[in-house]
Protein backbone atom coordinates (compact mmCIF):
# COMPACT_ATOMS: atom_id res chain seq x y z
CA UNK A 1 0.00 0.00 0.00
CA UNK A 2 1.09 3.55 -0.75
CA UNK A 3 -0.19 6.82 0.69
CA UNK A 4 -0.66 8.93 -2.93
CA UNK A 5 -2.95 12.06 -1.41
CA UNK A 6 -3.88 13.63 2.53
CA UNK A 7 -5.81 16.95 2.86
CA UNK A 8 -7.56 17.86 6.01
CA UNK A 9 -11.13 18.07 4.29
CA UNK A 10 -12.32 14.48 4.17
CA UNK A 11 -14.68 15.64 0.97
CA UNK A 12 -11.06 16.37 -1.04
CA UNK A 13 -9.87 12.86 -0.60
CA UNK A 14 -13.01 11.43 -0.77
CA UNK A 15 -13.12 13.04 -4.28
CA UNK A 16 -10.08 11.59 -5.59
CA UNK A 17 -10.72 8.45 -4.32
CA UNK A 18 -13.99 8.17 -6.56
CA UNK A 19 -11.42 9.79 -9.37
CA UNK A 20 -9.05 6.63 -9.30
CA UNK A 21 -11.35 4.52 -8.79
CA UNK A 22 -12.81 5.19 -12.09
CA UNK A 23 -9.65 4.52 -13.32
CA UNK A 24 -9.64 1.21 -12.14
CA UNK A 25 -7.30 2.01 -9.09
CA UNK A 26 -7.93 -0.16 -5.88
CA UNK A 27 -8.04 2.36 -3.09
CA UNK A 28 -8.49 2.92 0.57
CA UNK A 29 -9.04 5.73 2.59
CA UNK A 30 -7.55 5.99 6.44
CA UNK A 31 -8.44 8.20 9.23
CA UNK A 32 -11.67 8.85 7.34
CA UNK A 33 -13.78 9.86 10.41
CA UNK A 34 -10.39 12.43 11.67
CA UNK A 35 -12.84 14.98 11.92
CA UNK A 36 -14.28 15.48 14.86
CA UNK A 37 -11.55 13.55 17.29
CA UNK A 38 -9.27 16.94 17.68
CA UNK A 39 -8.40 17.20 21.05
CA UNK A 40 -6.84 14.12 21.66
CA UNK A 41 -4.72 13.48 18.78
CA UNK A 42 -2.57 16.24 17.47
CA UNK A 43 -4.63 17.68 14.75
CA UNK A 44 -2.17 17.68 11.61
CA UNK A 45 -1.91 13.63 12.39
CA UNK A 46 -5.29 12.71 11.78
CA UNK A 47 -5.66 13.91 8.37
CA UNK A 48 -7.71 11.25 6.22
CA UNK A 49 -5.12 9.29 3.57
CA UNK A 50 -6.12 8.13 0.36
CA UNK A 51 -4.07 4.94 -0.20
CA UNK A 52 -3.72 2.63 -3.41
CA UNK A 53 -3.78 -0.80 -2.69
CA UNK A 54 -0.92 -1.79 -5.22
CA UNK A 55 1.92 -0.35 -5.18
CA UNK A 56 2.55 -0.50 -9.27
CA UNK A 57 -0.53 1.73 -9.11
CA UNK A 58 1.54 5.02 -7.22
CA UNK A 59 2.70 6.68 -10.14
CA UNK A 60 -0.50 6.57 -11.83
CA UNK A 61 -2.65 7.68 -8.99
CA UNK A 62 0.22 10.46 -8.68
CA UNK A 63 0.01 11.48 -12.53
CA UNK A 64 -4.10 12.02 -12.05
CA UNK A 65 -4.22 13.31 -9.15
CA UNK A 66 -1.66 15.92 -10.43
CA UNK A 67 -3.44 16.60 -13.70
CA UNK A 68 -6.61 17.30 -12.14
CA UNK A 69 -5.14 19.71 -9.99
CA UNK A 70 -3.69 21.44 -12.40
CA UNK A 71 -7.19 21.44 -14.68
CA UNK A 72 -9.20 22.38 -12.13
CA UNK A 73 -7.36 25.54 -11.66
CA UNK A 74 -7.24 26.71 -15.22
CA UNK A 75 -11.06 25.62 -15.91
CA UNK A 76 -13.71 28.47 -16.37
CA UNK A 77 -15.80 27.42 -19.44
CA UNK A 78 -18.75 25.19 -19.55
CA UNK A 79 -18.25 21.72 -20.16
CA UNK A 80 -20.05 18.82 -21.32
CA UNK A 81 -20.71 15.53 -19.24
CA UNK A 82 -18.87 13.05 -20.87
CA UNK A 83 -20.95 10.60 -18.39
CA UNK A 84 -24.37 11.81 -19.01
CA UNK A 85 -24.43 14.56 -21.67
CA UNK A 86 -25.68 17.15 -19.55
CA UNK A 87 -24.45 20.63 -19.62
CA UNK A 88 -22.47 22.81 -17.07
CA UNK A 89 -22.39 25.74 -16.15
CA UNK A 90 -18.67 27.13 -16.23
CA UNK A 91 -17.04 26.92 -12.95
CA UNK A 92 -18.44 23.65 -11.76
CA UNK A 93 -15.54 20.79 -11.65
CA UNK A 94 -18.18 18.01 -11.44
CA UNK A 95 -21.38 17.41 -13.42
CA UNK A 96 -24.72 19.07 -11.39
CA UNK A 97 -26.77 16.01 -12.72
CA UNK A 98 -24.54 12.58 -11.89
CA UNK A 99 -21.80 14.21 -9.64
CA UNK A 100 -18.68 13.11 -12.44
CA UNK A 101 -16.07 15.45 -12.24
CA UNK A 102 -14.41 17.24 -14.93
CA UNK A 103 -11.42 16.06 -16.85
ZN1 LIG B 1 -23.15 13.95 -15.61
Amino acid sequence: MKQVYTHMDFTHVGHFQSVLEGEGIQTTVRNKNASGVMGEIPFTEVWPELWVLNDSDEEKAQTIIKEFNSSSKSRTAAWTCPKCDSEVDEGFSECWNCGNPAN
